[in-house]
């Protein structure tokens, strides 16, 4: 459930009318509902009650700091995984001891600044992270609190570009080899070992996969244990999935039940890290059809492309293109494209579309995951605004960015002035 509804044949986010904010910030720009980022998230954390727990929303799926301090404000911490995601949660207001770090490449410089800033944990992914770690710790004259995410070889059935959790992925250290690493980490001074992470991938749409890594999981803290490691977190990562067109992923509910009964008797607090599907439904993309081309084939040119949504163009991904006024007009089979000068620049190809024309203002639905976040300035594009709704008001979270913003930080070197 999301709250973008329309209301004689206008789209609405909660109380205010799309056209009405089109006309203030103009297109394109995203957009996303304070009350659907408020009720997912409770969802999500409710279903876990019970059991000691921190939901530590995953940064990178929408980082903007109105939305990390939102989570904040609603007992959540952040999943960060660098040292832009910390600068972003700490100016947010999130609490550093419900932070954690992950990633396969963390600079000396970053966890410099997580153990500075006194973060839960880092999820270590390697044992040369390990030695910089403590080098760095030491220098700092402080123990870093760790946590080794594991690799559990199990396949999260989803896109190649967003599975993590096989052997074959860069991610986190073979669960057949990790007894030696956290014995080894056991020794160091300047180390304290806190948990054992795992994240398997993203846009799951089953359980499976989850209670199968997390039974592998919790065999592996049962040997740590017997080498006299105990461990007091423990991270299942993020992952699941939502509705984007025909998938039927799992409730939140029916996730945590799964979780909460493979679990039973772990004593650990349990780190979840879910994005996705917290942001993903509570977001859209506005963009204004420019014009359109009738030929061989229709196509639909919009003013948002590929460096603003990057989803279609990167995984093949499927987003409902919805007309924002008059959603029930007659249809044309059409693609959606941007002004990117590159064939792979398309939201939407061979969809049923309204026939819409110049001006019409279209919404690209559930765009608040990995859609500014991953957003860049290809072609020299300003990135676009970020508007949050909370009831009957609109809030510019982000402004869109101008040509000077382009070229900021760029010069011309003097051997080329004449
Ligand atoms: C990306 C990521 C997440 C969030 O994944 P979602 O599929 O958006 O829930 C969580 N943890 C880690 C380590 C990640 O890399």
């Amino acid at each position: 459930m999301h709250d973008f509804q329309y209301k004689n044949e206008t789209l609405f986010c909660e109380d205010v009318a799309i056209p009405k904010m089109a006309e203030a910030v103009g297109t394109p720009f995203y957009l996303y509902s304070t009350a659907t980022l408020t009720r997912h998230f409770a969802a999500f954390d409710r279903a876990f009650a019970g059991i000691p727990h921190i939901t530590c929303f995953a940064a990178k799926s929408c980082a903007n700091i109105a939305i990390l301090r939102l989570f904040a404000s609603l007992g959540g911490g952040a999943d960060i995984v660098s040292g832009g995601e910390l600068f972003r949660a700490r100016t947010a207001g999130v609490d550093p001891q419900k932070i954690v770090y992950s990633g396969v490449g963390k600079t000396a410089d970053e966890i410099r600044e997580a153990l500075s800033a006194g973060i839960l944990m880092l999820n270590v992914e390697s044992e040369q992270e390990l030695a910089m770690i403590q080098t760095v710790a030491a220098d700092l004259g402080v123990k870093a609190p760790v946590s080794f995410r594991v690799n559990p070889d199990v396949d999260p059935k989803t896109h190649a570009y967003i599975s993590t959790g096989l052997a074959k992925n860069k991610f986190g250290i073979p669960i057949t080899e990790a007894l030696r690493v956290y014995l080894a980490a056991s020794k160091l001074s300047n180390i304290t070992i806190k948990g054992v992470s795992c994240h398997i991938g993203s846009q799951l749409t089953q359980v499976a996969p989850f209670v199968e890594s997390l039974a592998k999981v919790k065999r592996f803290i049962g040997q740590l244990s017997e080498q006299g490691i105990s461990i007091t977190h423990l991270d299942l990562g993020g992952g699941l999935g939502i509705r984007y067109n025909a998938e039927e992923p799992p409730e939140p509910a029916e996730y945590a039940r799964a979780i909460k009964q493979e679990l039973a008797g772990l004593a650990c607090t349990l780190i979840l890290e879910p994005g996705r599907v917290i942001v993903g439904n509570a977001g859209a993309l506005i963009t204004k059809v420019l014009y359109t081309k009738e030929g061989l084939k229709k196509f639909i040119i919009v003013d948002a492309g590929m460096n603003d949504l990057a989803r279609p163009s990167l995984y093949d991904a499927f987003h409902l293109i919805q007309a924002v006024e008059r959603p029930n007009r007659e249809q044309a089979v059409a693609d959606v494209v941007g002004p990117i000068c590159e064939t792979g620049d398309f939201l939407a190809r061979e969809r049923a579309m309204p026939k819409v024309e110049a001006d019409d203002l279209l919404a690209v639905m559930s765009a608040g995951a990995y859609g500014f976040s991953m957003s860049s300035n290809y072609n020299s594009r300003p990135r676009v605004a970020e508007v949050l709704v909370h009831g009957d008001a609109f809030h510019v979270i982000r402004t869109r960015e101008t040509y000077e913003t382009l070229i900021q930080g760029e010069s011309i070197p003097e051997f080329l002035v004449s």
